[in-house]
This record gives structure tokens, C-alpha cells and sequence, in this order.
């Protein structure tokens, strides 16, 4: 079992080309990824084949699976919105519609996405000034509905991110801010990420939340061995994910999961067949 996790930011819109539009190559790389023979499946599903592979068990329909992760949760993933400088952009649940319209439901029957969502209303009407324009484009009014499509799921990006534009009293993780490489405490692990999980359950139809996005990918050593195998199953969470640009494999941790993002990983169609070529090993 090898499954490569792709993962987006529909936030990237710096142009209208493949290269600096994330919503451009994602509508691309579904095409691709479907001309190759790749099925998609949700991250839910791969979490799952995991735990089968680590049982001995065989993952059904091991080989040529990909699934699809969009990060920080705007309302790009589930609206159609206007950006200031270029335009109407698509939103991600909305080109897995154009997609299923154009190619038919047989192409990719388990087409599906999850969105890693920033829990705390306060930071995501912060960030919303401070890294988008000031539309409240990060609203929570969506996830139930997206949860519902069946093609987009919602998952946990944390409490704040840990974002150094919030203010301190704010990140539970305090210091400079940014990543959760230097989360070591049960206190600042709660309040960031049992916190959301339970915030985003609570919302009227509140989605489930069960797996986690490690903000910037990266993850503590006390997240990884500690604190996620002693309380995932309390606070309802079954894996967690970060960057590195591997497959997922039955040899990977739960609780540390990579992915790989577009932008960083690969960053043409031709890249990205490499990609999926070397991930099959
Ligand atoms: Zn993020």
C-alpha cells in the first residue's frame, strides 16, 4: 500500500495559470490523476486501509489510490468567490462537480476531499485580515453543508494555527508563532487541538472532525509519541497528518502521516506524474 495525499491551499491564487492558481491545478491534476488510472478516495478511507495493512489485512484496491487534502479551511473550498485581482475563482467542491458533470460519476465513484479547518472563530475573523481581505471569507457556516455534498469532508487544522499574525494571549502554543514543531505540553496539546475538535463537533451539524492537519505540516515528538497514542481515542481523534512528500504506506505512524503539497511538491502536470510514479515505488 502506497497512497500519495495531494494537498492544496484554494487560498493560492497568484495568477490564473496551473503554476500560481491552486484551484487551476487541482482542476488539472483530477483529470490527470483519472487519465492515469489513479482512484480517489477519501483520507478517511486511507486512514482506515492503514489500520487494516498494520493488522495484516489486505487494503482493498492497494496500488494506483491517491487521496486529496485542502488546507486552512477559507470559504474557497466550498464557495465560488471573487478575487480582487483575478477574478471568479472555482471553488474546490465545485470543481469535483465541473468534474463529475464532464466525466460522468463512474470516473472517480469515491471522489472526495477533506477540508482541514481552523477551529476558533476569533482567529479565523483575525485571519481573514490579516492574510486574506477582510471579506470574512473563513466562515464556519459551510462545513455541515459540505460535510452533506459527500464530496468535501471537514477536518482539525487546530485551534489558531499557531499563527504568528494572531497575538499571543490568543495561541496557546505562544512564542514567536508558526509551526507546532516545539508543542510539548499536554496543556497547549488540549487547548489547540482537543479544543477545535470539540468546537468544530459542536456547530449544528457539526462535522466529525476525527483527523487532524498538523498547521505547516509540522509535527512535536511529544504530539507524535505521546500525547496522540495516550488521548487520540478520548478526544476523538484517529490520525494525524504532516508534510514530507511520502506516501502514505502500511510502515507510516498514524500519527504522522505525510502529504504532499502542491506548489512545494510538484508544480506542473509533468511533476506531478513523477510524483505518482515514484510514490508507487
Ligand atoms: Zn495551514
Amino acid at each position: 500500500m502506497n497512497v500519495p495525499v495531494l494537498t492544496y491551499h484554494s487560498l493560492t491564487v497568484q495568477g490564473s495559470d496551473y503554476r500560481d492558481n491552486d484551484h487551476v491545478a487541482f482542476a488539472s491534476d483530477l483529470r490527470t490523476i483519472t487519465s492515469l488510472g489513479y482512484r480517489v478516495v477519501s483520507l478517511d478511507r486511507v486512514v482506515r486501509w492503514h489500520g487494516d495493512a498494520i493488522l495484516g489485512l489486505e487494503p482493498p484496491g492497494a496500488g494506483g489510490t491517491v487521496a486529496v487534502s485542502f488546507d486552512d479551511g477559507t470559504d474557497f473550498d466550498y464557495h465560488d468567490l471573487p478575487h480582487p485581482t483575478f477574478g471568479m475563482q472555482r471553488s474546490m467542491l465545485n470543481l469535483m462537480r465541473d468534474f463529475v458533470a464532464e466525466a460522468g460519476p463512474d470516473a472517480q465513484p469515491d471522489l472526495h476531499g477533506t477540508s482541514f479547518v481552523i477551529a476558533s472563530g476569533e482567529a479565523r475573523s483575525t485571519l481573514d485580515r490579516t492574510c486574506i481581505v477582510g471579506k470574512n471569507w473563513m466562515r464556519d457556516s459551510w462545513w455541515g453543508a459540505a460535510v452533506a455534498t459527500g464530496l468535501l469532508g471537514v477536518g482539525n487544522h487546530s485551534w489558531t494555527h499557531n499563527h504568528p499574525s494572531l497575538p499571543v494571549a490568543l495561541r496557546a502554543a505562544g512564542g514567536q508563532g508558526g509551526s507546532f514543531r516545539d508543542v510539548a505540553s499536554f496543556d497547549v496539546a488540549e487547548a489547540e487541538i482537543a479544543t477545535a475538535a470539540k468546537a468544530i463537533r459542536s456547530l449544528a451539524d457539526g462535522p466529525d472532525a476525527t483527523l487532524f492537519a498538523y498547521p505547516y505540516g509540522d509535527a512535536s515528538d511529544y504530539l507524535v509519541h505521546e500525547y496522540f497514542p495516550k488521548h487520540g481515542a478520548r478526544i476523538g481523534v484517529r490520525a494525524a497528518f504532516t508534510c514530507g512528500a511520502t506516501p502514505v504506506t502500511e510502515r507510516t505512524s498514524r500519527w504522522s502521516m505525510p502529504r504532499y503539497v502542491f506548489g512545494h511538491d510538484w508544480r506542473s502536470p509533468e511533476d506531478l506524474v513523477s510524483l505518482l510514479h515514484d510514490a508507487a515505488g
